[in-house]
C-alpha cells in the first residue's frame, strides 16, 4: 500500500513510521509513506499558504494554488510507480465517518493521496476539483489532519494480509465480526483479588470459543447494543445462545426456590 501525505508538518509521520507494527510494515516495504510539504510548491517568496478568509471572518484558509500543485504532483508519483487505483483523500470532519466497513473499502485502492487541512480548513474549490473523498475520525474538531490521516493509515495498514505476526489476530478484534472483543487475560493467575476465568485455564479450545463468543454477545448488547442487527450468526454461535438461555432460565428458577 502507498501513502502520499500532503502536511504542513511531516515531521509528525514519525509517529507512524517509526514505531510498532506500522514501523515494522513500512520497514520491510509492504508500506510505502511519502510526506509532501506544500510549502515546497508556495510561489510565496516566504512560503505561505494560507490566507484571510473571502468576506472576512476569524482563522485563516489553506489556498488552492500550492494544494493543487501539491496533489498533481503526488498523482505524478504515483503514475511512476505504476499506480493507478489511488484516490485523493481530504481528511476532513465533514467527511463519511470511518468505520470498520469504511476501512474494508480504502484497503482494495493501491494506495492513497491524503490531504491534511489546518487552520479554517482548505479552499473549497480546490476540494471541488481535486478531492475524491471525504473521511472523517468523529464528530469532532482537531487542529489539523494529521492526526486523522494517521488513524485511518494505521487501521488500513494493520488490515493489510501478513502486517500482523498473527493475520488471525485482527478477525477477533471488535467489529470485524459485527461484536465488540470479548475481555482478554495473562498472567498471573490472580490479580488483586481477581482470576483468570476457569474456562480459560482448563485447555479446552470449543468451551473457550464458546466462552468467548457469548462474552462478545454480552459486551455487545450492554455497550453497543444497535451493531447486533447486523450480526450473522452461525448454527454453532446460535446453539450456544439457546443453551446459555437455558442455563440462565434453570439458575433464575433455582434462586426463585
Ligand atoms: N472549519 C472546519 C470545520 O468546522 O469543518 C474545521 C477545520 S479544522 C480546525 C482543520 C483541519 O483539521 C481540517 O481541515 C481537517 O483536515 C482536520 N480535521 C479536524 N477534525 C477532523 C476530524 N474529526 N476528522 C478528520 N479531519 C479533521
Amino acid at each position: 500500500m502507498w501513502f502520499s501525505v500532503i502536511t504542513l508538518f511531516p515531521e509528525m509521520f514519525a509517529a507512524l513510521r517509526d514505531f510498532g507494527i506500522t514501523g515494522r510494515a513500512i520497514g520491510r516495504g509492504q508500506v510505502n509513506v511519502t510526506c509532501l510539504n506544500p510549502r515546497d510548491f508556495s510561489f510565496d517568496p516566504n512560503r505561505r499558504v494560507d490566507e484571510r478568509p473571502c468576506g472576512g471572518g476569524p482563522g485563516m484558509v489553506m489556498m488552492a494554488e500550492p494544494l493543487a500543485d501539491t496533489i498533481r504532483h503526488a498523482k505524478e508519483l504515483a503514475e511512476a510507480q505504476g499506480l493507478a487505483n489511488v484516490p485523493v483523500v481530504y481528511l476532513s470532519p465533514q467527511g463519511r465517518k470511518l468505520d470498520e466497513a469504511g476501512v474494508k473499502a480504502l484497503q482494495q485502492y493501491d494506495g492513497m493521496i491524503l490531504l491534511c487541512g489546518r487552520y479554517e480548513g482548505v479552499d473549497e474549490r480546490l476540494i471541488q476539483l481535486y478531492v475524491d473523498q471525504e473521511w472523517s475520525i468523529g464528530d469532532y474538531v482537531l487542529t489539523g489532519g494529521e492526526l486523522p490521516a494517521m488513524v485511518l493509515m494505521d487501521s488500513v495498514i494493520r488490515r493489510l494480509p501478513d502486517v500482523m505476526g498473527d493475520n488471525a489476530s485482527a478477525e477477533q478484534d471488535s467489529f470485524v465480526a459485527g461484536l465488540l472483543d470479548c475481555p482478554h487475560y495473562t498472567k498471573p493467575d490472580t490479580f488483586e483479588g481477581l482470576d483468570v476465568p476457569e474456562v480459560l485455564k482448563g485447555g479446552h479450545h470449543l468451551q473457550i470459543e464458546k466462552w468467548r463468543f457469548l462474552q462478545s454477545m454480552a459486551r455487545t448488547e450492554a455497550r453497543r447494543p444497535e451493531l447486533l442487527k447486523d450480526v450473522e450468526l452461525s448454527k454453532q454461535q446460535t446453539k450456544w445462545i439457546a443453551e446459555a438461555e437455558k442455563d440462565a432460565a434453570v439458575a433464575q428458577k433455582n434462586i426463585a426456590k
